[in-house]
């Protein structure tokens, strides 16, 4: 175990209550955002039952999932039959345009070979041309929960999604379709709509991909939709091979294989761009500079910043005057996705937050190195990082360092030690199980950092008044 001050890796033979989820929950996710896909977890219907109902809690949207269902003789004697059976009935029934398969921890173990069995199945199903037209795209992300956790498998989906479709360049150039590919990562569907907003007002012909900002928050209902409309078409996927260039925000992505952006770059010359998410002035200015540079011509004022966007940065400052007294020098814990630590580490130290204890459920080894980058010269050794944490580790690491946190910023999973602690908790990134509005949430841009500072501000002050014996109202 690696216990220095700077770094916490928890090893141990297991764990409870672990700061990640499964591997094919993420995939779920990321398959969401293509148009016309049904899921499907090649495995135990646990599994897929457990991802349903998780995914429900968070996003409140009816969730269909399909699984091949293994049963003790699928266990045995491999799940093909049970696999075609499953194609044959998601076919039947939904009409999907893509088949998006993940795979689950069994049938990893068990050494399944699901691309076999995917051209088995297309092999018996072809016309004298080959393949039946009238048949699903089929995607497979190979996502075994114990080689990741379900941001691993989130990014494993989306890489396995654009290799899948952005096969050759087999059509001339459609470049007036979108000249970017941005690669999103796993952020709230409001924060998807945020970023196309912003592209738009930048002019910018952009793939944003995986797209579940309608699929995963949709509008009521008169009969239900098996597959809810929205997500990023498989065209524009297909296409992403003619692009001038990609943009992924983040910069730890997938660890076990490639990103999609890099695949794009290896395989087709795609220029590949990287930056952090765009949370807090600092990162949100790399990410308009970048953008400036993808807009040709020119948008706006400055040389392609739209007034709009000057006046929401204009707006950020001022609202960091007014409220840095609230927050300097107060010790916040962050935890969840290593990107999004990344960002929201970087966002509370340009506030005067210190972030004393930054914990991931990954385990990439990256962690520490890009909060120094990101944080540059905000970066302290009163920073400790812990990778491959449980809420547990999480406990001990406060308590033994003598971390005194004033606030989590965090996931939902983060309550029960929150509440042990008695500190507050501002709800950010995945899940949200204990809160309404999770899809809601914003916290790109100016302004998605606009609203949480605001959230971290008032949550301190309400903090405050609670545990005040005078009760102040006027803070
Ligand atoms: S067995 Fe593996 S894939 Fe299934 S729910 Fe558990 S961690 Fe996820």
């Amino acid at each position: 175990m690696n216990t220095t001050k700077e770094s916490i890796l928890k090893e141990a033979a297991s764990s409870c209550n672990a700061c990640k989820q499964c591997a094919p929950l993420g995939a779920c996710i990321a398959f969401k955002g293509i148009e016309g896909a049904l899921p499907m977890l090649h495995g135990s219907q646990g599994c897929a039952t457990y991802i349903r109902r998780y995914l429900i809690s968070h996003f409140r949207e009816t969730m269909d999932i399909a699984s091949s269902n293994f049963s003790e003789e699928t266990t045995i004697f491999g799940g093909n039959k049970n696999f075609n059976t499953g194609i044959d009935n998601i076919i039947s029934q939904y009409h999907p345009k893509v088949i998006a398969i993940a795979s689950t921890c069994l049938a990893e173990t068990i050494g399944e070979d699901v691309q076999r069995l995917i051209y088995e199945y297309q092999a018996t199903h072809t016309v004298e041309t080959g393949h039946d037209p009238s048949l699903p795209e089929m995607v497979f992300a190979s996502t075994p929960s114990y080689q990741g956790t379900h941001y691993e498998g989130f990014h494993e989906a989306v890489f396995a999604t654009v290799k899948a479709l952005a096969k050759k360049k087999t059509t001339s150039n459609p470049f007036s379709l979108h000249q970017l590919n941005l690669f999103c990562n796993l952020i709230s569907p409001e924060d998807i709509r945020h970023l196309k907003e912003i592209v738009a007002d930048f002019s910018i012909k952009a793939m944003i991909f995986p797209d579940y900002s309608d699929t995963l928050d949709g509008t009521s209902w008169d009969s239900y939709q098996r597959i809810p409309e929205g997500g990023t078409s498989i065209e524009a996927i297909e296409n992403s091979l003619w692009a001038v260039s990609s943009l992924e925000l983040g910069t730890i992505l997938n660890t076990l294989t490639q990103s999609a952006g890099e695949y794009l770059q290896d395989t087709f010359g795609v220029k590949n761009f990287r930056t952090g998410l765009p949370i807090g002035i600092r990162e949100t200015d790399k990410f308009i500079e970048i953008l400036r540079s993808f807009s040709s011509p020119p948008v706006g004022d400055l040389g392609g910043f739209p007034e709009k966007y000057q006046k929401q940065r204009g707006r950020l400052v001022d609202l960091y005057f007014d409220g840095h007294k609230y927050v300097s020098m107060k010790r916040a814990v962050i935890y969840g996705e290593e990107d999004l630590v990344v960002g929201l580490a970087a966002f509370a130290a340009e506030i005067g937050i210190i972030p004393v204890l930054c914990a991931t459920g990954g385990e990439s080894g990256k962690l520490e190195e890009t909060l120094k980058e990101a944080l540059g010269d905000l970066y302290s050794d009163e920073i400790a990082v812990g990778q491959g944490m449980t809420f547990e580790a999480m406990e001990e690491t406060i308590r033994n360092r003598d971390l005194h946190p004033d606030l989590f910023i965090g996931n939902s999973k983060g309550y029960y030690l929150a509440r042990k602690l008695d500190i507050p908790i501002v709800r950010a990134g995945f899940p949200i199980h204990d809160r309404i509005g999770a899809q809601h949430n914003r916290l790109l841009g100016y302004e998605g950092t606009t609203m949480l500072f605001e959230q971290i501000v008032n949550t301190l002050l309400e903090e405050k008044q609670r545990k005040s014996s005078i009760g102040y109202k006027y803070m």
